[in-house]
């Protein structure tokens, strides 16, 4: 029923959504149908949602809610334009969706993708709103066809869900309890990818470092990388890691794994240890600096990132500079700062929280400022360097130039030389000698003009 429909999924949120996003895509058009790049032009439009901060779960409502003007597209087979909704608002709102947003047709939880063409079926056929919403277990999608946004970088997820409960976040409480994905299977697909051209792999998890838990302990995620690396595919980047988790043996594959991209976020969200607590983190300000101190003297070049939540209950003026202070000394390439957001049903929610929102917007105000010096200055070390650069993109900076990430995952912006196109490029690693670094980006010149 989907040979001559259009459809365009709409990603909110982390790369599992943007990885579940590509297996709707590779699913809708194994049936028939074709992807298209605007909701104008879609006869489904799809959105994998997230409800990690109200700023997304907003995001979400305004952008459905102004659907109901965009007419339906000419030619299109069907009398209206079909929307349903995914990921993690689909998950926990299920039907309920319906009240808040008569407009949806479709609602599918996480653990529901392949419900999703029968339900449009349905939706079609019968003229009513349809949702399914498991309960069960998180699970591996990997029956389902993908089609990936860019054919030389896959997503590789390795565990599904989260067994934390770290008290501000409701991601356990809609993608499930943590799953490991069998060691022979990853292995399976990495190779399957580097056999496709895949350049680069992406392991996926919420807390990668807890993989193996429910395999008896053994094999662990040094295993894993170990036996994706010897699939020879260029590069291994993971995300993502707790600090409470992250062993010696995986800090020590930085050192010894050619592959390993010397990156890591390592999220530390406060560096106060009455608000780590406070958070269920488990892990101390102390043992967090000694990773870092571990992991910079197996690669002194290995380029840290981390995310921030300002404003937790009760964070006093004393623990948000003890933050601060921790940015300042660790030197990150990125940060991602969010002021705190009130999750319904999560145990912070019933904490007091009396700071003014003033007071943590300036507290947030404050640490972007740094966290845009500490990036600059992280960038000055790579300048005249030679960086190996997977393109992948146009460059939004100049018609003749293209870009790419480079191993610590800057964005750099190359020319295209002259009588190349963009199309010669995509998908390679290239040498570039870097001339120019800004704060969020660098410049170089393509090594012997190649
Ligand atoms: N599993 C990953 C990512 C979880 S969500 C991890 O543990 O690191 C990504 C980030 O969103 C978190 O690291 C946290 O900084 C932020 N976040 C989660 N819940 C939040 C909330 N209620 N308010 C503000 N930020 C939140
Ligand atoms: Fe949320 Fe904590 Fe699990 Fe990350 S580790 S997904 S922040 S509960």
């Amino acid at each position: 029923m989907f040979e001559n429909a259009t459809f365009c999924v709409t990603t909110f949120g982390c790369q599992m959504n943007k990885h579940d996003s590509e297996r709707i895509a590779g699913l809708l058009e194994s049936l028939g149908a074709s992807p298209v790049e605007t909701v104008e032009e879609a006869d489904f439009a799809i959105y994998m949602t997230c409800c990690v901060r109200e700023r997304a779960d907003e995001r979400l409502m305004g952008t459905v809610r102004s659907m109901k003007n965009i007419p339906v597209r000419p030619g299109s087979p069907y009398c209206k334009r079909y929307v349903a909704i995914g990921g993690c608002i689909g998950q926990r709102d299920g039907d309920g969706l319906f009240g808040k947003l008569p407009n949806v047709d479709v609602v599918f939880g996480t653990h529901n993708m392949e419900d999703l063409p029968p339900l449009l079926q349905e939706a079609v056929e019968e003229g009513r709103q349809r949702a399914r919403i498991a309960d069960g277990r998180a699970e591996f999608h990997d029956e389902l066809p993908e089609d990936r946004e860019h054919p030389w970088a896959a997503w590789l997820p390795i565990t599904v869900g989260c067994n934390n409960f770290c008290t501000y976040c409701v991601v356990p409480y809609v993608r499930g309890r943590e799953i490991s994905r069998p060691i022979e299977e990853i292995e399976q697909a990495a190779r399957e990818y580097v056999a496709q051209g895949v350049k680069e792999i992406t392991l996926l998890g919420q807390n990668v470092n807890s993989y193996g838990r429910d395999l008896y302990g053994r094999p662990r995620f040094a295993d894993v990388l170990d036996v994706v690396s010897a699939s020879g595919v260029d590069r291994i980047r993971f995300a993502t890691s707790h600090p409470k988790d992250l062993t010696d043996e995986v800090i020590e594959r930085f050192g010894t794994l050619g592959n390993l991209m010397p990156a890591l976020h390592l999220p530390v969200q406060s560096a106060s240890n009455r608000v780590l607590e406070a958070m269920h983190r488990s892990y101390t300000v102390e043992h967090y600096r000694e990773l870092v101190a571990k992991l910079r003297a197996v690669r002194p070049d290995i380029a840290l990132s981390t995310d921030i939540i300002v404003g937790f209950p009760g964070e006093t003026e004393q623990d948000f500079r003890a933050t601060y202070d921790l940015v300042k000394e660790v030197g990150y390439n990125q940060v991602f700062t969010f002021i705190y957001s009130k999750r319904a049903g999560t145990p912070a929610a019933e904490m007091e929280d009396d700071t003014p929102r003033e007071v943590i917007q300036e507290r947030f105000d404050c640490l972007v400022d740094l966290v845009q010096e500490s990036a600059y200055d992280r960038n000055q070390t790579e300048m005249g360097k030679v960086l190996p650069v997977l393109i992948d993109a146009p460059s939004k900076r100049g018609e003749d130039l293209m870009m790419g990430k480079a191993p610590r995952n800057q964005t750099v912006h190359v020319p295209i030389p002259a009588g190349c196109s963009l199309e010669d490029y995509l998908g390679r690693i290239v040498d570039a000698r870097i001339e120019e670094s800004r704060r969020w980006y660098l410049r170089g010149v393509l090594v012997d003009g190649r």
